[in-house]
């Protein structure tokens, strides 16, 4: 086929399905309510505007033919029961992040983020043209639930600490608040994981029920205050390299949509996704000044042999849980053959152009 064929080709498929679409949702007519919880804290910097920004679009883009109730997390349910509510029905949709179900579906930590894995232009490509967003969908199947890509918070930080951390001996005994498969690498260094929701984070660390935390990166960890209960703030987030958001849905709900609506929230996500990454990425770099400058805080690298150590670890958890959930082990192997395939290709386009600007 020329070029001016597949034009024209694909020029007919796409007004032939535009034009089915609309037609069959507007005789429906229907207005949808819902109401959508979240794991994020009330009034959340970022992450609940992020939800508010959601549904102002998809109540525009629908005219207002979805019409969704936003809550935070502990305003109906608690933050980290938005996976049950939503899977019985009570609660349509919810935003959070699917490691946060890691002792319920341990496979579907990989939709979030893997340590050392995927940043964020690498997550989307699996997930859009690796097959990663099908898996998802099959993983969430059985559990009665859909859900879809919707904010990203970039590369992370690697957390807060109450003292330094010079070689792996340091990490022996403490006790760190860390979500996902990054906790479970911790904890074969000797660290007690504990998996706290925002809201409680910082009294805890505040109080030295834990002596650790991470959270997501200068941004949001200034607001969040960390750096008046742990002074030393480490990187990288070797732990989050790319952390993706979720739009969790109950599937029958789902499936009551018509399609125009569902391509609606499709696309709202999308636009959220990039919105909230450039949210954090637009200024990260002026608050980690503001945390060094005015709060004294403490920058640190973690040290190159920790962090070989910890590679090393993640790949024994990815082989453990693998060995014992052939879900987990699928989804696993999707993971790393695209890792494979374009980490050459990462080499010399992200790494190599890095390396230079930085000179
Ligand atoms: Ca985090």
């Amino acid at each position: 086929m020329d070029r001016r064929d597949f034009l024209k080709t694909a020029g007919v498929g796409i007004v032939a399905a535009g034009a089915a679409a609309p037609t069959a949702a507007l005789a429906k007519g229907k207005t949808y309510n819902w109401r959508m919880t979240t794991t994020w804290p009330p009034k959340s910097p970022v992450l609940m505007d992020a939800c508010e920004l959601f549904v102002k679009k998809v109540e525009t883009m629908s005219g207002g033919r979805l019409k969704v109730q936003l809550f935070a997390g502990g305003e109906l349910i608690p933050p980290l029961q938005t996976f049950e509510a939503v899977q019985q029905g009570t609660i349509q949709m919810g935003s959070s992040a699917s490691y946060y179900w890691a002792g319920k579906v341990p496979e579907a930590q990989f939709f979030s983020t893997v340590p050392f894995g995927f940043n964020f232009q690498q997550m989307v490509a699996w997930l859009y043209h690796g097959g990663g967003l099908e898996l998802w969908h099959e993983i969430y199947a059985p559990h009665g639930l859909i859900a879809f890509p919707m904010f990203n918070t970039g590369v992370q930080m690697g957390g807060w600490f109450r003292k330094e951390i010079k070689s792996l001996a340091d990490l022996k005994g403490l006790k760190m608040r860390i979500p996902g498969l990054g906790g479970k690498i911790l904890a074969k260094a000797g660290v007690n994981v504990t998996l706290l929701p925002a809201a409680e984070i910082y009294q805890a660390l505040e109080r030295g029920v834990i002596d650790a935390t991470e959270w997501i990166g200068p941004f949001h960890d200034n607001i969040m205050g960390f750096y008046q209960a742990a002074k030393y703030y480490y990187y990288p987030g070797w732990h989050e390299p790319g952390t993706m958001g979720e739009l969790i849905i109950n599937k029958a709900a789902w499936d009551s949509l018509t399609p125009d609506l569902q391509e609606i929230i499709k696309c709202a996500c999308a636009e959220i996704t990039l919105w909230g990454l450039t949210a954090f990425e637009s200024r990260n770099g002026a608050a980690l000044q503001e945390l060094i400058q005015k709060h004294g805080v403490k920058l640190r690298k973690f040290p190159k042999d920790v962090l070989d150590q910890l590679r090393k670890f993640s790949k024994e958890v990815y082989e453990e849980e693998a060995a014992k959930n052939p879900k987990f082990k699928k989804v696993y192997e999707s993971f790393l053959a695209f890792q494979k395939k374009i980490t050459p290709w990462a080499a010399i386009s992200e790494k190599a152009f890095y390396d230079e600007m930085m000179g």
